[in-house]
């Protein structure tokens, strides 16, 4: 049985300065002496692994990538996240392409995306990425509104996007992600409708939108939802925040978006293949620190110890070996972020025993009540299911 391709994602944690509201792990003001640091460990790691997983595969599954017999792993998306992977000197990017191609085989038609902060990701930059193989980019641009930029601390403007945008095309990169916020401070639902005609006049592939978090440890959580001009307590703020992406959807939906997961629109054809490893459940591996992987059962992270990293230790943060129990509620609660929801024969195939003799007694009321559908083999929620989804979830896991 040949094993499935998994996705690979590289964490690239560096940015140009550190947004007030954010959580990822990402150091500000990298010197290049650093980026070069990280990037000769992360290429250590990468051959690691290669080696470690390419052992694993029985003779009967491996794969050959050039033509000849390879037992590496091999990959269909490539994904470089961060942080800002686009701030990488040009000799970094070069160096791990170079090691991910001699310890994974990467399929020919595979995705490989790039995240880019439009403050950061000139047209030089992006033609490196492209000449190694980059075929998306997934650029973090928020908002088109000068003064919700500037509450959120970010370093663009909205020609900046338009920028990449146009750089990115020249380049050859012709699947573009864009990335928006819904309840930043100011944000108002006709603020929202004009960034969003703004960003769909320059017809991105894909498009994502996130409600802002005020995540403990930022400052954006120690001034408090007060001082920012955010509604005051959460149920105001959750009403707000699922009116934003209502209207989001509309907008999205009506200029031809498929609405494919939660968070998540798409041209036809260009959902984002990464992503789909996680909410299908299938493996991926991360490398670099604070990335998170699933492989084989089991599911592991690395912490946030750059230190650590840089001197070659092992920074695994927590391992967890996954139950039959474990995965089957995983893969419901993932599934049900898709718009496709769960194939019941491909759970029955997975564990062996019948969704809906399972779950239908639960089903059938949220169905009743139109939040969830039942059709062509496949288990749904609505879109007036998605936004009480975790209600949904509670009473099915
Ligand atoms: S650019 Fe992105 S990763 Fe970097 S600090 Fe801002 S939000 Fe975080």
């Amino acid at each position: 049985m040949k094993r499935e391709p998994i996705g690979l994602y590289l964490h690239i944690p560096f940015c140009r300065s550190k947004c007030p509201y954010c959580d990822f792990c990402s150091y500000p003001r990298p010197t290049n002496e650093l980026m070069e640091s990280y990037t000769h460990e992360l290429v250590r790691r990468i051959r690691e692994a290669g080696k470690t997983y390419g052992e694993t595969l029985p003779a009967s599954v491996s794969h050959s990538g050039e033509g000849t017999t390879s037992r590496r792993l091999t990959l269909d998306t490539v994904y470089f996240g961060g942080g800002t992977p686009t701030l990488l000197p040009p000799s970094c990017i070069r160096e791990l392409f170079a090691a991910i191609r001699e310890a994974f085989v990467i399929l020919p038609d595979a995705e490989i995306t790039v995240e880019g902060n439009p403050a950061a990701a000139g047209r030089e930059a992006l033609s490196v990425w492209r000449e190694c193989g980059v075929n998306r980019l997934s650029l973090g641009s928020q908002s088109a509104q000068a003064n919700e930029l500037k509450a959120l601390g970010r370093l663009h403007r909205w020609e900046d996007v338009e920028k990449t945008v146009t750089d990115a095309r020249a380049v050859g990169i012709e699947n573009i992600n864009l990335d928006f916020m819904l309840g930043i401070p100011h944000q108002t639902p006709a603020s929202l409708a004009d960034t969003l005609s703004r960003a769909l006049a320059l017809e991105p592939t894909h498009l994502s939108a996130y409600t802002l978090m005020l995540e403990e440890g930022t400052p954006f959580h120690r001034r408090g939802r007060a001082a920012l001009g955010l509604p005051q307590n959460e149920e105001e703020a959750d009403e707000q925040a699922v009116t934003l992406w209502e209207q989001a959807c509309a907008i999205l939906q009506e200029a031809g978006y498929e609405h494919y997961e939660i968070s998540n629109f798409a041209r036809s054809g260009f959902r984002s293949r990464h992503n789909l490893h996680t909410w299908q459940c299938r493996d991926y591996l991360g490398l670099g620190v604070a990335a998170h992987s699933c492989m084989n059962g089991v599911r592991f992270g690395q912490s946030r110890d750059l230190e650590g990293f840089l001197a070659g230790k092992d920074i695994t943060e927590f391992t967890e070996i996954l139950t039959p129990a474990d995965r089957e509620s995983e893969c419901i609660m993932l599934a049900l972020r898709l718009s496709d929801g769960i194939d019941e024969q491909e759970f029955s195939n997975r564990f062996d025993k019948d969704f809906w003799h399972t779950y239908g007694h639960i089903c059938i009321p949220f169905i009743e009540k139109g939040l969830m559908g039942r059709e062509g083999g496949r288990v749904y929620l609505t879109e007036a299911g998605f936004p009480v989804s975790n209600a949904i979830l509670a009473e099915l896991i």
